[in-house]
C-alpha cells in the first residue's frame, strides 16, 4: 500500500494536488496524503518538528529532516469561520465555514490548518480535543479533524470557575 504510494512520481503527485504547495520538500508530505498518512517532518539530530516542510531543520539547521507520520490527535488553538471565499468543491458558505488551526500533541507550538467536520459550528472552540479523519476532495485525501466527544477540560474549566470568584 504505501510502495504503490511512495512510487507515484513527481510529475503525477502534482497533477494529483492542482494548486497545492507540492515541491521538492512537501512531496513526502503529499504522497503521504494519497494512503492518508498524516506525514510531518521531523529532525533526525534534535528531534523539532515543524511545519510546513522546509529542507533544513529550523532548530539546528541539520539537513536531515525526514517526513514521519503523526497522530493527528490535537487542540483547537485557533477557529475562523469563513462567510465568504473562494468557489471550492464541497464548501458552502452559507453555513459559515469552519477554518481550525490545530496544535498538534507531537509538540509544543506544532500546528496544522484544515477544516472540522461532524460538528456544529457553535460546538467548535478553542480548547476543544480533536482527532484526525480524511474526506476525499477534488479526487484526493484530505486530512480534517473531527471533536472528539467531550467536553472543554475540566481542569481548565474548574481553574477559570476559581479565577473568576
Ligand atoms: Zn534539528
Amino acid at each position: 500500500m504505501a510502495s504503490a504510494a511512495d512510487a507515484t512520481s513527481d510529475e503525477e503527485l502534482v497533477t494529483r494536488f492542482p494548486g497545492f504547495p507540492v515541491d521538492f520538500d512537501s512531496a513526502a508530505h503529499y504522497r503521504g496524503r494519497l494512503t492518508r498518512r498524516l506525514l510531518v517532518n521531523r529532525c533526525d539530530a534534535c528531534g523539532i518538528w515543524h511545519q510546513p516542510p522546509k529542507p533544513v531543520c529550523p532548530a539546528c539547521w541539520s539537513s536531515a529532516v525526514e517526513a514521519r507520520r503523526v497522530s493527528g490527535a490535537g487542540t483547537v488553538h485557533l477557529v475562523v469561520f469563513l462567510h465568504q471565499g473562494p468557489p471550492a468543491t464541497g464548501v458552502d458558505y452559507a453555513t459559515p465555514y469552519p477554518v481550525v488551526t490545530v496544535e498538534l500533541d507531537e509538540q509544543p507550538g506544532l500546528r496544522l490548518t484544515s477544516t472540522i467536520v461532524g460538528s456544529r459550528n457553535d460546538a467548535i472552540v478553542i480548547g476543544r480535543r480533536v482527532t484526525l479523519d480524511w474526506i476525499e476532495r477534488d479526487g484526493t485525501p484530505l486530512p480534517v479533524f473531527r471533536l472528539v466527544d467531550q467536553q472543554p477540560r475540566s481542569t481548565d474549566t474548574a481553574g477559570d470557575a476559581g479565577a473568576a470568584r
